[in-house]
């Protein structure tokens, strides 16, 4: 069948929007057709050259749709099933997925470009195989998937805001509560207050955190952060915002900081801004090669540096449990879309996210 896609033939060029064929599914493998899917850096770290990828790829990894076909063996959807993406798959069956960490599952070791068979399922009108980006390729109007990547949801959650918890809502929320366990009345501060920074904030105040210190450079987002549950924010283009964030702390750093930009400069700020005993969790992608300095001295005074991918979680279940939570009125995301743009918007989308004039565009297919 035909879709429209858009695609990265180079970096530093635009993505360039075409008529793709879509093979059909294969054993253990689904064909979406999506309704839509959120913007979001990681795919611009293609774009750039930042995260090196093969080419070309179609783009697209924070969508939601609706299951069309399912190949043979197919046991967890079935047509007609609406789906989110989930850009790191979970087999169920490996050691990380048995031990209780399936954003670390085994299939992470396989290149996640193609299907787990080694091929694509989508090919440009001339007979040249596309790359599917994390193999959601949710820049497609109809892709397939392996079966691993695709969460089944509730049928009554609007697809064109729901795609969102398929990234930038896990991944800034996930943290909080799977790796921080974040309890009531602790300290938190928070830097990069966009379109993933605002879900920490807003699972840190779901959770009870007593300060919710936002750090920025950029006073649109700071202005965003206290909308989401930010009790102070921090303009790190003015002060120091380690020597802020220990101020306001009021305990000489914060129980817990979170660092969503991925740049080492932040990545140390959010770490020193802990005190003795608290956790920094890293959730900004990086440029390949970044490396941080810190003092091991921190290490020693009982301070934790870790990460998450995915809210380093059970995403199987993190994801309908946080459309639950917005369905039900208690998790704002209406409020996180600036925009709604067709395909063919794309590559403005990702100018408008880079000035940081909007929280989140989503793309939305007819
Ligand atoms: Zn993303
Ligand atoms: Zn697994």
């Amino acid at each position: 069948m035909n879709a429209q896609a858009a695609i990265l033939y180079e970096v530093k060029k635009p993505v360039v929007f075409e008529d793709v064929e879509v093979l059909e599914p294969g054993p253990h493998e689904v064909l979406v057709k999506w309704t839509a899917n959120g913007v979001c850096h990681s795919d611009y770290h293609l774009i750039t050259g930042d995260s090196p990828h093969p080419l070309p790829v179609v783009l697209g990894h924070e969508a939601a749709g609706v299951v069309q076909k399912v190949g043979a063996g197919v046991e967890t959807v079935q047509a007609g099933d609406h789906v989110c993406s989930s850009y790191i798959p979970s087999c169920g069956r490996c050691w990380y997925c048995i031990g209780g960490q399936p954003t670390m599952c085994a299939l992470r070791d396989k290149p996640r470009w193609f299907m787990h068979d080694g091929t694509s399922r989508l090919r440009t009108r001339s007979g040249r195989s596309l790359h599917h980006y994390l193999q959601v390729a949710g820049y497609a109007t109809h892709t397939v998937l392996p079966e691993q990547s695709v969460i089944p949801i509730r049928k009554d959650a609007p697809l064109d805001v729901v795609c969102l918890v398929s990234c930038g809502v896990l991944a800034g929320a996930g943290p909080v509560f799977n790796r921080a366990k974040v309890q009531p009345g602790a300290s938190v501060a928070v830097w990069g207050c966009g379109g993933v920074g605002l879900n920490t904030i807003q699972m840190a105040k779901l959770m009870g955190a007593g300060k919710i210190i936002a750090v920025d450079v950029m006073k649109q987002k700071l202005d965003w952060a206290q909308e989401f549950g930010a009790t102070h924010a921090v303009d790190a283009s003015k002060e120091d915002p380690v020597a802020s964030v220990h101020a306001l702390s009021g305990t000489a750093g914060v129980d817990y900081a979170f660092e969503l930009v991925g740049t080492q400069k932040t990545m140390e700020q959010a770490f020193n801004a802990t005190h003795r005993g608290g956790m920094c969790v890293v959730v900004g992608v990086s440029p390949a090669g970044t490396r941080l300095s810190i003092d091991p001295g921190m290490l020693l005074q009982q301070r934790v540096l870790t990460g998450t991918s995915f809210g380093g979680g059970h995403q199987r279940t993190d994801v309908p449990m946080l459309i639950d939570l917005y369905m039900s009125g208690k998790y704002k995301l209406d409020e996180m879309i600036t925009r709604r743009v067709p395909l063919t918007q794309l590559n403005e989308a990702f100018d408008l996210m880079l000035a940081g004039e909007v929280k989140r565009s989503v793309v939305v297919y007819d």
